[in-house]
């Protein structure tokens, strides 16, 4: 079995993997991916939506690819085999998937001093680069089935027979082939044979919730919007644009981070208070359009019209003008309520006089100075309480409940009340 190398790199791709390998930000990778063409000139036009070139390209490859010899990556060029990249290999050369700028490919220019994230950044195109030079990673693939009693257990197994491109990632870790085990050695089985069973255990396991956004996953899953879109006229057009263009997906997720709408932890990307409040605020009023791909797709469809002259394009603005009015009007009546929200949470329960105010870790009473001392943090037994949760623990003294997750052991949830006491103090009350 033929393991071929991966597509080259697009800037989506670029993003991607540089994200996970490195966890810089979507928008750092473009900018340093930029620089290393700009100002190094070691890279090519990195604003790419393509993982492939076409038949002109292919001389150039080959002299990047010598170019190489130069360099530390000496020891791969020696076993890379320029015939494999020509016009008719379908994994490079495509000329239908190239629109106006071919993959990010490493240049014949080597770069001299290049700052640690420049290094890191052309290290993974030169890598990607090469793996289409060297040969395809071969393999031999077990499928075992052993019958025991009544039951057939199935065992799938590899063996290594050449790394080919895989030797440029020696490094990394083998994610996508962890279901199967690898052997150093070709198995030895006789068909209908006997064997011995050594070892059994049972194993439980649950089904994990899906794994939070990091950048780059999201860069990926922007690319693919509009994939599940009803119409299928707007998907097909969606298809090739998805949610932003190559070069601006990095500034839009850039902007939800710099107006807060979203924040990363660690390579996670998490909603805030905020995000979650635009969100479910658009839903429930007449906007609901601004939050879904179909009616991205619905635009796109109409632009196209309009390209192909089969629509007007007067009465697209008309339809735009009169959209943006509306939204415009709705949009004003949302900020009065969420700056509403934010800052009111009634007056002070213990004093009955100050006003309850929200800070960055809690709420306290306005006539704090006068010496009220009502205070209520946002986390409480390890779980941050929502605006709602708060305001009820304000107004009744006691929250619905809620879900807890154990402090001792991360993996235990308990079901609970939050109640305010006399003395202020808030206090669990368990669920039967
Ligand atoms: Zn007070």
């Amino acid at each position: 079995m033929n393991t071929s190398a991966p597509k080259l790199y697009s800037l989506s791709l670029l993003q991607k993997d540089a994200n996970k390998k490195y966890n810089y930000s979507t928008k750092e990778i473009l900018d340093v991916a930029q620089s290393l063409y700009e100002k190094h000139h070691c890279i090519s036009y990195p604003r790419t939506s393509s993982s492939y070139v076409t038949s002109a390209d292919i001389s150039e490859m080959h002299k990047a690819f010598y170019a190489l010899q130069q360099s530390e990556y000496r020891p791969y060029v020696e076993k890379g085999i320029p015939a494999l990249v020509h016009p008719n290999n379908k994994a490079v050369c495509d000329e239908k998937k190239v629109d106006d700028h071919h993959a990010i490919l490493p240049t014949d220019k080597l770069p001299k001093e290049l700052s640690e994230k420049e290094q890191r950044i052309y290290d993974l195109i030169v890598r990607r680069f090469l793996a289409h030079f060297l040969e395809p990673a071969l393999f031999e693939k077990y499928v075992v089935y052993t019958s025991v009693l009544e039951e057939t257990f199935k065992t799938t197994a590899s063996v290594l027979l050449r790394k080919g491109w895989k030797e440029l990632y020696t490094e990394e870790k083998e994610e996508e082939e962890t279901e199967d085990e690898f052997l150093t050695q070709a198995l030895l089985l006789q068909e209908h044979g006997d064997v011995r069973c050594t070892d059994t255990k049972i194993q439980e396991q649950e089904t994990k919730p899906l794994p939070l956004f990091t950048e780059g996953t999201l860069i990926d899953a922007m690319l693919k919007a509009g994939s599940k879109v009803e119409d299928e006229e707007a998907r097909e057009l969606m298809k090739h644009t998805g949610i932003g263009r190559e070069s601006t997906r990095a500034s839009l997720i850039e902007l939800l981070k710099a107006r807060k709408y979203i924040l990363v932890k660690g390579k996670s990307l998490l909603v805030t208070d905020k995000g979650t409040f635009l969100i479910e605020t658009l839903r429930q009023k007449k906007i609901q359009t601004l939050t879904s791909a179909d009616y991205t797709g619905e635009w796109e469809k109409r632009l196209k019209m309009i390209e192909n002259q089969t629509y007007s394009p007067q009465e697209f603005m008309k339809i735009v003008r009169k959209f943006t009015e509306s939204i415009v009007a709705e949009a004003g009546t949302i900020q009065k309520t969420y700056v509403k929200e934010q800052v009111d949470f009634g007056t002070c329960p213990k004093c009955q006089k100050g006003k309850v105010l929200g800070g960055k870790k809690g709420y306290g009473c306005s006539l704090w100075k006068e010496g009220c001392t009502f205070t209520l943090w946002k986390s409480q037994y390890g779980k941050t309480l929502s605006t709602a949760q708060v305001k009820a623990l304000i107004d009744k003294k006691e929250t619905g409940v809620l879900t807890f997750t154990s402090q001792k052991k991360k993996d235990t949830k308990y079901k609970a009340k939050l109640k305010l006491t006399d003395d202020w103090k808030v206090v669990l009350e368990f669920a039967e």
